[in-house]
């Protein structure tokens, strides 16, 4: 799913910094990789990369055996609605709208039809397990189902691959526990993810493991 071959980031900043320095990886389908490493070490950097938010200065990605280094900006788009996910440690959920409401939120671009929204919706809320909860709004939910809810609304797009920055970072261990428990189902369904975490109970989860520090990256 995922080459990256000798990726680069430098942000022309004052003085300039090299976010990622010379990074390779290869993630396969239905991968389920952690990505470790001190605070300003590169890890969003790299998430952002993968997920096609920000272009590498230097260096070969290449996502589902496309090569995205050449892509224009709106064929990046395009293709990050097809194939990526993405959840974050803040679940981003609007307050005034149901869950099902904020699911169908979720831009879509390239092969998925506005048509069958809710549908579709309503359907990924099954499979994340809250399918009893469409009709709440998120502030009756618990931090678990709310990022539950928000993982259904990644979903949305059919993506191959999931990108988390700290998933559980506002969550009590039980509601991790839950959230890790529907990683393994996604994972199980053929879907890649990729998991930036500092906590242990996260990594130690995951198939793989890798460090950053200072842009570099080591396999554990
Ligand atoms: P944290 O664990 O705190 O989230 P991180 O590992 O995600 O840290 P990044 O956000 O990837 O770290 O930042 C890596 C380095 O790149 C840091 O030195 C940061 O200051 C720098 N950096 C990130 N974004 C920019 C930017 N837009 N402009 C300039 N420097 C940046
Ligand atoms: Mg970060």
């Amino acid at each position: 799913v995922i080459e990256l071959d000798g990726i680069c980031r430098d942000f022309p900043s004052q003085p300039p910094v090299r976010a990622l320095d010379t990074v390779s990886l290869r993630v396969g389908r239905g991968d389920y990789l952690a990505i470790i490493g001190p605070s300003g070490s590169g890890k969003s950097t790299l998430l952002n990369v993968l997920g096609l938010l920000d272009r590498p200065t230097s260096g070969g990605y290449r996502l589902d055996g496309i090569d995205t280094t050449t892509m224009r900006d709106g064929a990046r788009t395009r293709l990050r609605g097809d194939r990526i996910g993405f959840v974050f440690q803040s679940f981003h959920l609007l307050s005034h709208r149901s869950v099902v409401e904020n699911v169908m939120l979720a831009e879509i671009y390239g092969r998925q039809s506005r048509k069958g929204r809710r549908e579709r919706a309503l359907a990924a809320l099954e499979r994340v397990g809250l399918a009893h909860r469409t009709e709440f709004p998120p502030d009756r939910l618990s931090g678990g189902e709310r990022q539950r809810a928000a993982i259904a609304r990644a979903l949305l797009g059919e993506p191959s691959l999931l990108l988390c920055d700290e998933p559980t970072g506002n969550l009590d261990s039980r509601n991790t526990e839950a959230v890790l428990d529907l990683f393994d189902e996604l994972r199980e369904q053929g879907l890649t993810i990729v998991v930036i975490t500092h906590e242990q109970e996260v990594s130690a989860r995951a198939g793989r493991r890798v460090r950053i520090t200072d842009g570099a990256l080591t396999e554990l």
